[in-house]
């Protein structure tokens, strides 16, 4: 009992969520733009076969973006599984994204347009990792980024995202947490809680491209410039950043702050430019440097996103008795935030 969240901490807390961007105001006929492309109309032809909706991250490709119903980060996109009447989720993302999809939603298909797309950070720290941690610190709660497996979320006490890590920490009445797999989220967190926070090795190589020289020197040639970078990055990059924020967090403080910055330097994915430029056509957003690219998100291809469709694979499963204890992770991260 004493790992579950603590509701009265959480109903304190201030990390905010955000629903993801509704993309197609209908969800069977092509955008406008986009119409004249086959490939493009064939998705909607089969979204309407399969009654299926298209969940696509903010990292994926300009052209899947605008294909996806919902846009967002990986907690909106969560919620949005489970909230969809859809009986087909296609999922625009990497494996552990259709995993938490599944999770949620286990009598709908959830297919993904590869299952190559897999994060490098959920596949660095595994069960017995976690296990063995447990045994290290067996007092404390285990609070696991949701970028992770679904065996690993099984062993966990509660999930959290980018956008909820602070507030879903505070709400364990445990004292002490072990936090996995992402380091530099967790040494985020870490400065906003009282809590002791023990850590795995766990980091995500796109964001770790991010660096503190690169921004500091965009700050100089951009001196009216903000800074919004996502807490993946190291603390050198978050020490000097404006804001710190998930990927939906990020297109907030836009909207926040266009009053006042005409520039913002964006430390996160390139995917990420493509949704604010379309959001903000007047301003300017800069990627610190050409390296922000993650592999796995790319993957994501038109082609295979109509192949999936038309084959219905590949398809997420998970073992039922993995999948009834990752929920109980999921679900309790959900009521807190
Ligand atoms: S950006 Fe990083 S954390 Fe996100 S999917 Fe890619 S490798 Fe994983």
């Amino acid at each position: 009992m004493s790992n579950l969240p603590n509701q009265e901490a959480s109903g304190k807390a201030t990390a905010a969520t955000a629903a993801p961007d509704r993309v197609t105001p209908d969800r069977f006929t092509p955008p406008a733009r986009l119409a004249d492309n086959p490939t493009v109309r064939r998705i909607y032809e089969l979204k309407r076969e399969l009654n299926a909706v298209i969940l696509a991250h903010n990292y994926v490709l300009p052209e899947v973006q605008e294909i996806g119903d919902f846009l967002g980060d990986s907690l909106g996109l969560a919620r949005q599984a489970a909230q969809t009447d859809a009986d087909v989720i296609v999922f625009a993302g990497v494996t552990f994204m259709g995993e938490t999809a599944k999770i949620l939603s286990p009598e709908k298909q959830v297919l993904m347009p590869t299952l190559d797309a897999r994060c490098p950070m959920a596949e660095m720290v595994r069960a017995p990792q976690v296990l063995a941690l447990k045994k290290k610190y067996p007092a404390a709660a285990v609070v696991s980024y949701v970028n992770t497996l679904a065996e690993v979320k099984a062993i966990s006490d509660v999930c959290c995202t980018s956008a909820n890590g602070i507030q879903v920490v505070n709400s364990v009445e445990a004292d002490e947490i072990i936090f996995i797999p992402d380091r530099s989220l967790g040494e985020y967190v870490q400065r906003h809680t009282r809590k002791k926070l023990h850590f795995a090795a766990g980091y995500c190589p796109t964001h770790h491209r991010v660096f503190a020289d690169d921004i500091l020197r965009l700050k100089r040639e951009h001196p009216h410039a903000a800074v919004l970078v996502h807490p993946e990055c190291t603390g050198e990059v978050i020490d000097v950043a404006d804001r710190v924020g998930s990927t939906a967090q990020i297109a907030r403080f836009v909207e926040e702050m266009k009053e006042s910055f005409d520039t913002f330097v964006i430390g996160t994915e390139v995917g990420m430019l493509h949704r604010l430029q379309r959001d903000h056509p007047e301003l300017t957003f800069i990627l610190p440097g050409p390296l922000v690219v993650c592999p796995a998100m790319k993957r994501n291809t038109l082609r295979r996103v109509v192949d999936c469709m038309e084959k219905c694979a590949p398809e997420i499963t998970i073992p039922e008795d993995i999948r009834q204890l990752a929920l109980g992770a999921v679900e309790r991260m959900l009521a807190v935030t």
